[in-house]
Order: C-alpha cells, then structure tokens, then sequence
C-alpha cells in the first residue's frame, strides 16, 4: 500500500523529485530546464526517422505502407530528457513518469483527435524485473493533456525481444514484428500509442500493426524523445 500524506506519497517526501537536468528540487524536469530544451530542428520521416531532404515521409515507408501514421515527438534523446527516461527505467524514479508526459505533450497538435491512448507494453518478464512499465505510467500521466481512456489490457507483447539498443537499423524491425498481438476488437477506434523513446519507429509500427489488424481506423504515437537522425542509434 502506498502510504499518502496531503495528496504525496511516503517516498515523494523521503526521495522528493529532483529535476533530471539541474538537481534543483521539486520536479522531474524544471521550468528552467524545460525552457533551454532545443526542439528537434532536423527534418525526418515521420514514421521512421530517418533524415530527409524535403516532405515528411521517406521512399521506404511510402513503399512499405507503414500503418503508424505518424510520430509525434518534439525533443531529441539527449540532457535532460534522456537522464529521465533512463533514472525512469533503471532508477525506478517514478515521478518521472510526470515530468516526461509534459515533454511528449509539446509534441501533439492541437488538432489531434484520437479515442484513447495505449501504452507499449513491456514482455511479461522485462515487466516482472522491472516491477513497472514506464510507458504506462507516462500514458497514465499523459491524459492530463489528453482526457481519453488509457488501455492498458488491449495490448500484449507476447514475447521478449532483444533489446533494440544492441541492434543495427535493419535488424530492429526484423526483432519486433509480430511481437503484439491485439486482444480486443479496435473497430473505428483512433489509437495513439504512447512510449518513453522511439529511435527507428519499428516498435511502435509493430504494435501498430497489431492494432490495425483488429479494425482501428487510425494509429499514431507520441514519445518524449528521439534520437537526431544523423546521430548513431541510441537507445
Ligand atoms: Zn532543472
Ligand atoms: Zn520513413
């Protein structure tokens, strides 16, 4: 049981939150921080990352009939955006979870219409090591700025996979296609996928995948950073 004081959990105020870039206390990432973050300047596909020159859609995806439409993501995998991701997962800071929702909400547009927001889930085992999914605490998070239901059950990864970050660009969509599978009949439903990271967008086009195979109308993802496409893949 998680033991509330005034709206705060017990490790709240024994470990309060400590901005991931400067150390000041109080919130995952400060107002500060948040106001020297660079946007992601480098024009690139926008379901795979890949640099482009012009448009937003490269000749591979345009081929391949990607069935992710489109990846919101505004800032790059760097200070602080990725120490917070990483003391999420590997640190187990929790509040994170907060600070990163508000970074991949820059992202959205105004206009975006979607019916809810489904985290990518982890394997059974990775969950179990990790004792959470950090992608379902920042979706949890997110529907302060998206009031939609978060689906958390619809989705499985029925298998563990390598981690992407040990694996060539090629590789990272052999590894995860076919690793979702969709539980539930998504008919009309307009899905966006919620994740810490994208670097190639393979995962997410995975899960899309899955999804538009039962009936959703329209799937695309929001992430709180991305690797530079002219930056080695990283994670
Ligand atoms: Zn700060
Ligand atoms: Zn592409």
């Amino acid at each position: 049981m998680v033991v509330r004081t005034v709206g705060r959990s017990l490790a709240e105020i024994v470990f309060p939150p400590v901005c991931a870039g400067c150390g000041s206390l109080g919130e995952g990432i400060c107002p500060a921080c948040i106001s020297e973050l660079d946007p992601l300047s480098r024009r690139c596909c926008r379901q795979c990352n890949r640099a482009l020159e012009h448009g937003d859609q490269c000749a591979a995806c345009r081929h391949q009939e990607r069935r992710i439409d489109h990846v919101f993501v505004r800032y790059p995998y760097e200070t602080p955006v990725r120490d917070a991701i990483l003391r999420l997962k590997f640190r187990n800071k929790r509040y994170l979870a907060a600070a990163l929702a508000g970074v991949a909400a820059r992202a959205l547009p105004d206009t975006l219409d979607v019916d809810a927001l489904i985290p990518i889930p982890l394997g059974a085992q990775r969950e179990r090591e990790r004792g959470f999914n950090q992608s379902q605490l920042i979706a949890a998070q997110l529907t302060q700025w998206l009031p939609v239901p978060v689906l958390d059950q619809h989705l499985i990864r029925h298998r563990d996979t390598v981690p992407q970050m040990s694996l060539t660009r090629e590789a990272r969509w052999r590894n995860v296609i076919g690793a979702f599978t969709c539980l539930h009949n998504m008919s009309g439903v307009r899905v966006l996928l919620v994740d810490d990271v994208a670097a190639t967008g393979a995962t997410l086009e995975a899960a899309a995948r899955a999804l538009r195979r039962r009936g959703a109308s329209w799937v695309g993802a929001v992430v709180a950073a991305r690797p530079p496409p002219d930056r080695p893949l990283e994670p």
